[in-house]
């Protein structure tokens, strides 16, 4: 697009932002969908840049946000277990379970390993066969890729120890879920560009038709979402609704077929509980039968007790209305106050990518305890 490879050039953001006053006729809301895209917004103050009309509201897109809290007491359980050496990503230690989070575990005596990648985990397991490696296996579509390659190469291996907890779920279905409710606000979407990096944006096409909303695939820097601001509200606007690419330098419209390949061989839809919000069907990815043998649920099945899908929705946490865009973190009566960094009660103030801990970090000198 226009302005990408300006990102670097502040007026950049400034002619966006004026050209975005200048189209802005009527108020309209708009969802990032990434938790990413949630902190540079606070992080720069982009929508401070924008007309008083144009309200940004965050979406689910925190992977750590929407694992629900039976897979995090059930990661608690496993890695707890003795022969158990259990990977996970570092955002994943504090996220609250019903009772305790794997940060306690491990201080409690489990053996818990933090890898910056699958393959990791599946080089531990080479290295300690007397063990059972288990990788926690979170994130969107562009981390399943990752999760595949190691659950193939553990095969490759011909690697008995090994397996993955898999909480994967998927973007578009969600966004259907949102713009279904009857408390939806979002008129328009930004897209995550990493996602659509792997995945393509063919499947948003339909979600367009069918919601009459405009998509636009959007980038990480300031630039990158002021410009997706500014594609979505010239389609809206005009009265237009379709897939718009601002992040084409990296996305194509059928995404990156090999990855895709690998997340096809290895995983397949199913449906998934997402934290705060409840079941959205086929928003989930699990193991396909014929890697059946790499789920640990499956092979500790008799060692764990699953807890209740639907324990957590009355938590004082207000994580599904924030992961919902139905209301600002700041609005939590707990924000700043029952609920810090240093003290999380819901797992958006404990991830990189949480809205809470955006406005936290970024806001919270400025706003009291209950306001808007
Ligand atoms: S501020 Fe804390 S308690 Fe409130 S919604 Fe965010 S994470 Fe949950």
């Amino acid at each position: 697009m226009k302005y990408v490879d300006e990102f670097r050039d502040p007026n950049a953001v400034h002619v966006l932002s004026r050209e975005i006053h200048r189209i802005t006729r009527h108020p309209w809301t708009i969802m990032e969908v990434c938790g990413g895209q949630t902190h540079s917004i606070v992080r720069y103050g982009l929508d401070r840049l924008l007309p008083p009309a144009i309200t940004l509201i965050h979406g689910p897109g925190c992977p750590v946000c929407v694992t629900p809290i039976e897979l995090i007491d059930a990661a608690c359980q496993l890695a707890s277990l003795p022969e158990v050496i259990f990977c996970s990503f570092g955002d994943m230690l504090r996220v609250p379970g019903s009772h305790e989070d794997l940060l306690r575990v491990k201080a409690q005596g489990g053996d818990i390993r933090i890898i910056y990648s699958p393959l990791d985990a599946v080089g531990i397991a080479q290295s300690n066969p007397q063990s059972q490696i288990i990788c926690f296996a979170v994130g969107f579509e562009t981390t399943a890729p990752a999760q595949a390659m190691a659950v193939l190469q553990a095969r490759r291996l011909h690697l008995s120890n090994f397996s993955l907890l898999v909480a994967h779920v998927l973007v578009p279905p969600a966004m259907k879920a949102i713009l279904s409710s009857p408390e939806n606000r979002v008129q328009g979407f930004l897209a995550a560009g990493h996602v659509c990096s792997v995945m393509g944006y063919e499947m948003y096409e339909p979600i367009c038709l069918r919601y009459r909303v405009p998509i636009v695939v959007t980038g990480f820097e300031p630039v990158d979402i002021l410009e997706g601001v500014q594609l979505v509200i010239a389609q809206l606007e005009e009265g237009r609704h379709k897939v718009d690419n601002q992040y084409a330098r990296s996305v194509h419209r059928s995404g990156n077929l090999e990855a895709r390949k690998v997340v096809d061989e290895v995983f397949e839809s199913a449906s998934r509980n997402w934290r705060g919000i409840g079941e959205i069907p086929e928003s989930g990815l699990q193991l396909r039968q014929t890697f059946a043998e790499f789920d640990a649920l499956r092979t500790f099945q008799d060692r764990i007790h699953l807890s209740s899908p639907a324990n957590d929705l009355e938590s004082e946490c207000q994580s599904g209305r924030i992961l919902q865009g139905i209301m600002q973190p700041s609005a939590c009566s707990a924000f700043g106050t029952r609920c810090t960094p240093d003290h999380p009660l819901g797992a958006p103030m404990v991830s990189s990518e949480g809205a809470c801990a955006a406005y936290y970090r970024y806001r919270h000198h400025e706003v009291g305890p209950g306001e808007q």
